[in-house]
C-alpha cells in the first residue's frame, strides 16, 4: 500500500519510492506470486542473489542484499570488499539501491559510520541499511541518532533478533524517539512485523513487513536451547496475523482459539481469505506444509495491507493504531477469561504502555491512498 507523498520532505527517497507499507518477501518467492504481490501492493522487497534475479524481471521491486546474514565485520577485517551488490542492483534496474551492510555490532561506532558512508557518492537514490540489535535503540540510541544525523542519509533499520527485536524492553519507545530525532531524514523499517504500520503512523517513511516469521526480523545465530528428552519437536507451522487479536499466532495453535465460538476470533475478511476462517490455513498446513505456508503468507500480506489502509487513512493514525493495539489486547484478555491462554506479546504491551499522549502532536499524516 503506498501513500501519496504530499507532505514528504524533498529527500531523494520520495522520488524513488512512495511512503507506505509494503511486503518483504525474502528470496524464495515464486516469480508469478511476486508479480501479483507487486500489482496488489505497489511494491515489494526481495532478498539475496535469487532476489536480484527476480527483481530484474519485475519492475518496482527492491533488493535487500541481506549481507547481515553473514558473520559481522571485525576491526581487522574489511567491512566492505567490493561493489558487487551495487552492480547487481543497477543491472536489475531497481528504483532504489539498498546498501550491503554486514551486521553492525553493539557499540561499534566506526562500523556504523562506515555503513553510513557506503555508496554516498553514487548518483542513484540509495537507502542505507542498518542491521542492528535492539541495544542501539536503548543504550546506543544517542550514538545512533548522532551518526545518522551527521550522515544526513535515509536509513532502513533491520532489527537483528532470534524472534522479534521489538519485544525487547524499551525498543519501541527507542525507535519512536529515533524517528522523531532524525526527522526530516526518512526512516524505513525493513523486515519488520505489523509494528511497522504503527511506526509509519508515527512518521516513519515506510515499512516492509515480512510475510513469514523469518522475514520479520534480521537473523541472529540461534542459541541452542537445552532441551529435555521427550520434549515436543519444534513447531514448524507458519504463523499468521490474527486481525481480531492484532497479533501473530502459529497455525498449530488456531484450533484451540476456535473453541470459543461466540468470539469468532478467526474470521478474516481480507481479499485473500474473503471471510473464511483462518482454520482453513491450519487445515491446509496439516496436509501440505508448503501450500499452507504460501497461503499463510498471502493472508499475512493481505491482512497487513488491510490494517495499514485503515490506520494510515484515519484522521489521526497514531490514535487509530493505539485503538487497534488496545482492541487486540482486550480480545486476548477475553480469550484468557474463557480459559484459552495465549502467550502475551511484549511488543504489543510496549505500544500500550506508551500512553495516548506520549508523543508531541505530529503534523497531519498523508492520507491520499493511491490504491
Ligand atoms: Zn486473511
Amino acid at each position: 500500500m503506498k501513500i501519496d507523498p504530499v507532505s514528504v520532505t524533498p529527500y531523494p527517497l520520495a522520488a524513488a519510492i512512495s511512503p507506505g507499507i509494503y511486503p518483504y518477501l525474502g528470496g524464495s518467492v515464486d516469480q508469478a506470486v511476486l508479480r501479483s504481490v507487486v500489482s496488489a501492493c505497489g511494491g515489494a522487497v526481495v532478498s539475496g542473489r535469487r532476489g536480484a534475479k527476480l527483481a530484474a524481471q519485475t519492475s518496482g521491486v527492491l533488493v535487500d542484499p541481506a549481507a547481515y546474514g553473514a558473520s559481522a565485520a571485525t576491526d581487522s577485517g574489511p567491512l566492505f570488499d567490493y561493489d558487487e551488490w551495487l552492480t547487481r542492483q543497477q543491472a536489475a534496474g531497481v528504483p532504489l539501491i539498498l546498501t550491503d551492510t554486514p551486521r553492525i555490532r553493539n557499540d561499534d561506532r566506526s562500523a556504523l559510520r562506515k555503513a553510513l558512508e557506503r555508496w554516498a557518492a553514487i548518483d542513484d537514490p540509495t537507502l542505507v541499511v542498518l542491521p542492528i540489535e535492539p541495544w542501539w535503540l536503548r543504550e546506543g540510541l544517542p550514538h545512533l541518532t548522532e551518526e545518522v544525523r551527521a550522515a544526513g542519509r535515509p536509513v532502513a533499520i533491520v532489527l537483528l533478533h532470534q524472534y522479534n527485536g521489538l519485544d525487547t524492553a524499551r525498543a519501541i519507545a527507542g525507535l519512536l524517539t529515533f524517528i522523531a530525532e532524525v526527522e526530516p531524514l526518512p526512516v524505513v523499517l525493513l523486515r519488520c512485523d505489523i509494528s511497522a504500520v504503527g511506526m509509519v503512523a508515527h512518521r516513519a517513511f515506510a515499512g516492509f513487513v515480512g510475510w513469514s516469521a523469518n522475514t520479520r526480523h534480521g537473523p541472529l545465530p540461534m542459541r541452542r536451547p537445552d532441551r529435555a528428552e521427550g520434549e515436543d519437536e519444534r513447531d514448524d507451522s507458519p504463523s499468521v496475523f490474527v486481525p481480531a487479536l492484532h497479533n501473530y499466532v502459529k497455525t498449530s495453535k488456531l484450533p484451540a482459539l476456535a473453541r470459543n465460538r461466540s468470539m469468532n476470533i478467526l474470521h478474516c475478511g481480507d481479499p485473500a481469505c474473503r471471510g473464511d476462517s483462518l482454520l482453513e490455513i491450519a487445515a491446509l498446513t496439516e496436509t501440505d506444509l508448503r501450500a499452507g505456508r504460501l497461503l499463510a503468507g498471502r493472508h499475512n500480506m493481505a491482512s497487513t495491507e488491510r490494517l495499514a489502509r485503515r490506520i494510515l487513512a484515519a484522521a489521526e493514525p497514531r490514535d487509530a493504531w493505539r485503538e487497534a493495539c488496545q482492541a487486540g489486547a482486550e480480545a486476548s484478555a477475553a480469550l484468557a477469561e474463557s480459559g484459552i491462554s495465549l502467550p502475551s506479546s511484549r511488543w504489543l504491551r510496549q505500544w500500550l504502555d506508551l500512553g495516548p499522549h506520549a508523543r508531541p502532536p505530529a503534523e497531519p499524516a498523508p492520507v491520499n491512498l493511491l490504491l
